[in-house]
């Protein structure tokens, strides 16, 4: 479904992303792990498009990523993507958070939109909160909320960098369980996270990063027992 080979990218003199070659197939879910600066979430920004890449082809379903225009915009609502700040409007409802690009970029009618802005609501548990405002959740109802909003699209693949690094350890467990449940329904999902829980439960394949390449490419039960790099087993052991 998702394609990247040969992919560099610089920031200036730096090389960020170093000869990425990466293939996601359809309902996979990929965890990206790596340390601070290893160019995870370069590599989630391009690949809707929010960093040009300077050398290499990235194709999500056989279609080589847009440059520009309203290709650029459909690509944006196909790969829905989750960050760690949840970015909602501050002044529209939880309903009206989910709703709006709906109306905008999907061309559906307000009582559509808001109709499966309630049947996601639901998915992720928040069915009572349709009227709140963000301010009024918690961070764990507001990451939930802006998982509803980026299902809203009908994405053909949610990527999330770090969705859970910004919330208060008790409400952690509630967003991965929304991620753990996605995934159980098929979802294509490329997901950096250092929740390791997740990682072994969800993922099909970890992919290591360091320095801006993948380092390591496996199953989460190989790289959990038996890393091969030795920035794997560094890293392995600063965490676990
Ligand atoms: P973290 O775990 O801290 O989130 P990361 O693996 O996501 O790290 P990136 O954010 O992709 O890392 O950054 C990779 C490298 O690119 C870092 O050295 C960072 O300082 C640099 N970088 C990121 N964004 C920019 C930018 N807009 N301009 C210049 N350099 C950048
Ligand atoms: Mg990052």
């Amino acid at each position: 479904l998702i394609e990247l080979s040969g992919v560099n990218k610089y920031y200036g003199e730096l090389h960020v992303l170093q000869d990425v070659d990466l293939t996601v197939g359809r309902g996979e879910v990929v965890v990206v792990i790596g340390p601070s600066g290893s160019g995870k979430s370069t590599l989630c920004r391009t690949m809707n498009r929010l960093e040009t890449i300077e050398s290499g082809t990235i194709s999500i379903d056989g279609q080589p990523l847009p440059e520009e225009g309203r290709a650029l915009a459909t690509l944006r609502a196909e790969v829905g993507m989750v960050f760690q700040s949840f970015n909602l409007f501050a002044h529209k409802t939880v309903l009206a958070n989910v709703s709006l690009a709906q109306t905008k970029v999907r061309g559906r009618k307000k009582d559509e939109a808001d109709k499966r802005s309630r049947e996601l609501l639901e998915r992720v548990g928040l069915e009572d909160q349709a009227d709140k405002l963000p301010a009024q959740l918690s961070g764990g109802q507001q990451q939930r909320v802006a998982i509803a909003r980026a299902l809203a699209m009908d994405p053909k693949v949610m990527l999330f960098d770090e969705p859970t690094s910004a919330l208060d350890p008790e409400m952690i467990n509630e967003v991965l369980e929304v991620m753990q449940q996605l995934a159980r329904d098929g979802m294509t999902m490329v997901v950096v996270t250092h929740e390791m829980g997740f990682a072994r439960s969800a993922a099909n394949r970890v992919v290591f990063m360091a320095d801006g390449r993948i380092v390591e490419d496996r199953t989460p039960e190989g790289f959990f027992t038996a890393p091969e790099s030795d920035r794997a087993k560094d890293f392995l052991s600063k965490i676990l």
